[in-house]
């Protein structure tokens, strides 16, 4: 029988959807050790709210820690907090979405608890000797299947992968736990969002991306912005792109990048590389806009226009 300790994920206040992506990861788990139980610990400003939430989905006990070291998220605060809950409540595994905080913080705890972890979990299987973990290797060309050896687990899970969990209803405990201070040896000095009001990448229902085709960095923004303005969408870009120095690293979608699974994804000027597609073909719609009719990115757009995006995207722009 498993007992997985999910780390919410709470990003500056705010609790995030990936959080309900590694429940029903976690859920997988016990189905296929044939059974168990889940809990949450939550960390950071407005934990006590985010404790109620996560109340309601079904999970044995809520643990908030409470702690001066841990209200602004620094990995080297939480993960001794998060390792003193696992091993206090004797956790079998420990999981978290292998979003930009998972994946900074769930390292630290595999070493605290001496533990091996599987990254970027796709899928969860009940093998021969107990649980095996798909992931990808060698920047996505192979799917490994693996096996942890240690008694407990640690494993960061690839959010667009598994279904946000829904409420279940019912109110599990709410428990404080109170962890020893003086562990973390850096404190928090200021947190500066690159991505200013826009929503988060990794959770955003609408993301326009642009491609090399925009030629430079200002025609990037200039096409780009003003469509994503009027979606509310976020900002993303393929490789050549961002290697071409139009945009910022962290809003790379691809293999070697993001992985984004919104409900709407525009593709402008972007040719469609298989190690692009690897970070965006789970998008429920996907938009092309390319010149070359040929363009690979065409043979996975639900719609596409034959066009040049400098003239396309400000006509789009008005009409919507
Ligand atoms: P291009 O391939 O140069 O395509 C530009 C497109 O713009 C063309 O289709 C062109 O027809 C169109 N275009 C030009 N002008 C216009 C216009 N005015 N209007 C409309 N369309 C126009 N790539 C990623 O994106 N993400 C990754 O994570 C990633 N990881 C990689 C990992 C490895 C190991 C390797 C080898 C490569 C990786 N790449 C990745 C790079 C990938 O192979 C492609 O080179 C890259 O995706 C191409 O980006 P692009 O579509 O912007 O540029």
């Amino acid at each position: 029988m498993s007992k997985v300790l999910i780390v919410a994920e709470n990003y500056e206040g705010q609790l995030k959807g990936s959080t309900f992506n590694a429940t029903s990861a976690a859920q997988e788990i016990n189905n296929a050790s044939g059974g168990g139980s889940f809990s949450f610990v939550v960390l950071g400003a407005n934990s006590a709210d985010h404790a109620n939430t996560l109340a309601g989905y079904g999970a044995d006990a809520v643990y908030v820690v409470e702690n001066g070291d841990t209200e602004r998220y620094t990995a080297q605060g939480w993960a001794p907090a998060v390792a003193a809950v696992a091993k206090e409540i004797g956790a079998t595994h420990v999981v978290m979405s292998a979003t930009t905080q998972g994946k900074d913080l769930l390292p630290r705890i595999a070493a605290l608890l001496d533990a091996g972890m599987a990254a970027d979990v796709l899928s969860i299987q009940a093998g021969d000797s107990g649980i095996t973990y798909r992931r990808p290797m060698w920047a996505g060309n192979i799917i490994a299947t693996v096996e942890i050896t240690t008694s407990t687990h640690i494993v960061s899970v690839r959010p667009t992968e598994f279904n946000e969990a829904q409420a279940a209803g019912g109110a599990s405990s709410i428990q404080n736990f109170g962890c020893p201070d003086g562990e973390n040896k850096t404190s928090f000095v200021e947190f500066a969002a690159s991505g200013g009001e826009r929503p988060d990448l990794g959770e955003a229902k609408i993301v326009v991306s642009g491609g090399r085709g925009l030629k430079d960095k200002d025609n990037f923004w200039s096409v780009v912005t003003p469509l994503a303005d009027k979606l509310g969408a976020a900002i993303g870009a393929t490789r050549a792109a961002v290697d071409s120095g139009f945009a910022p690293n962290d809003l790379q979608i691809g293999q070697t990048g993001r992985v984004v699974a919104p409900d709407l994804y525009f593709a402008v000027a972007v040719s469609g590389a298989i190690q692009h597609l690897a970070g965006m073909t789970n998008s429920k719609c996907i938009v092309a806009i390319n010149k070359d009719p040929d363009a690979p990115i065409f043979q996975v757009a639900d719609y596409g226009l034959v066009a040049d995006a400098f003239t396309a995207i400000p006509e789009i722009c008005e009409k919507i």
